[in-house]
């Protein structure tokens, strides 16, 4: 187990930490049992992982090198900054960047040995007349848009590359990639057109490995595998499908404490904009957790809405009304008086409460969930 903050912090504690009032626990073992469950599934092809926005939340620093001991050999990252801080960690691996070239940023991609994700005929050219001038052929993926409209190249764009052979002779294509708009919906027909565009690109290209699949492309079949694979929020225990029954082991624990308990009366209202309306005479406990951790305000309820429901054991106790900054509410009325008492624990992200739950009450997705979780809850690293 290791800790963020200086050990004096956690000195002479008990395991579940007496003075914090929140603690985020990020599980590497489960973070590695994802890994390898989606090689598996990938398999034969290489399985990469995609680590960026600091591991989705989860902390790079940590995530990158479990990740590299279960045997993941590429990484991707989305900026530079992102790839030079993973290159102090992982000196050996394989690492490349989504944003591509930025203009002047080549000789960088060099020094620390990183490879751009050139997403247009203009970031090829400058990357081989960089190579060129150096005299090296440096490694380099080239992202195609098959049908997304986001990064990559366009069709006539392949097309015009196709002909640029002194621009090729002059790097290393390692790998041509794109990537699928509609994977989380198994069904959808978009996933198989963009598939056949890809196949029908890449053959323009010069030969190199070739990859599509993210998380939830993975789960679309070995079709969709190529040589190499790119999932992120799977491996950080998200839900990739929406239709899917496959259920990644969950990775973040995000419990906070009972800071006070109090009865509320009947027809009393309960925090912010007096939203929340008591229809009987309750015990309410106050949380210390709040937007600043991450639990979004979108979480908040009002009269006649039902909210997230968060666990004190194995028993529900609701969110009432408004999440403020540092706190929440919640009606304990349910739980034994035992469990619900000042200092107890909350789980908000856990075994019982998910943070696709959590991100469905608040009108989002598992990622934003996971790459807003703050930076004040002790961050405690388990396994790995
Ligand atoms: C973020 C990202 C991934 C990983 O996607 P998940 O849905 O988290 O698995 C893969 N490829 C690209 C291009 C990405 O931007």
């Amino acid at each position: 187990m290791s800790l963020e903050r200086p050990p004096e912090a956690a000195s002479g504690e008990r395991e579940d930490g007496a003075s914090e009032t929140a603690i985020l626990t990020i599980d590497l073992d489960a973070l590695i049992a994802n890994y390898r469950r989606l090689r598996d599934l990938a398999s034969p092809a290489e399985c990469a992982a995609v680590v960026k926005a600091d591991a989705y939340g989860l902390g790079m620093a940590l995530a990158a090198p479990a990740l590299s001991r279960a045997g993941c050999k590429t990484f991707f990252v989305a900026t530079l900054g992102e790839a030079r801080a993973l290159r102090a960690l992982l000196p050996d691996a394989a690492i490349y960047v989504f944003a591509g070239l930025m203009p002047g940023t080549a000789e960088l991609y060099r020094a620390h040995d990183l490879r751009p994700v050139l997403n247009s005929a203009e970031e090829i050219g400058e990357w081989a007349s960089f190579c060129a001038m150096r005299g090296e052929k440096l490694a380099c993926a080239v992202h195609i848009d098959s049908g997304m409209n986001r990064l990559g190249l366009s069709a006539d764009e392949v097309d015009r590359m196709a002909h640029a052979r002194d621009l090729w002779q002059a790097v290393t294509l390692s790998l041509v990639m794109s990537h699928l708009a509609c994977a989380d919906e198994p069904t959808h027909p978009k996933s198989e057109a963009q598939r056949k565009a890809f196949d029908r690109l890449r053959a323009k290209l010069p030969m190199a490995l070739a990859s599509l699949a993210n998380s939830a492309g993975i789960l679309l079949g070995r079709a969709y595998a190529y040589d190499l694979v790119r999932p992120g929020i799977a491996l950080y225990g998200g839900k990739p499908a929406r239709q899917s029954d496959h259920h990644f082991h969950p990775v973040v624990h995000l419990k906070g404490r009972i800071l006070q308990v109090r009865k509320v009366a009947e027809g009393e209202t309960v925090g912010y904009g007096a939203t929340h309306t008591m229809k009987r005479p309750s015990r309410v406990a106050i949380v210390s957790v709040g937007y600043a951790d991450g639990f979004f305000r979108s979480l908040s309820t009002k009269d006649g809405q039902e909210g997230l429901v968060v666990y004190i054991g194995s028993h529900t106790a609701p969110i009432l009304g408004r999440v403020s900054m540092d706190l929440i509410t919640i009606d304990v009325s349910l739980v034994p008086e035992e469990l619900s008492r000042r200092g107890a624990w909350v789980e908000l992200i856990g075994p019982n409460v998910s943070a696709q739950a959590m991100a469905h009450h608040a009108g989002t997705i598992d990622y934003e969930i996971l790459t807003n979780l703050g930076r004040r809850a002790l961050r405690r690293y388990v396994g790995g």
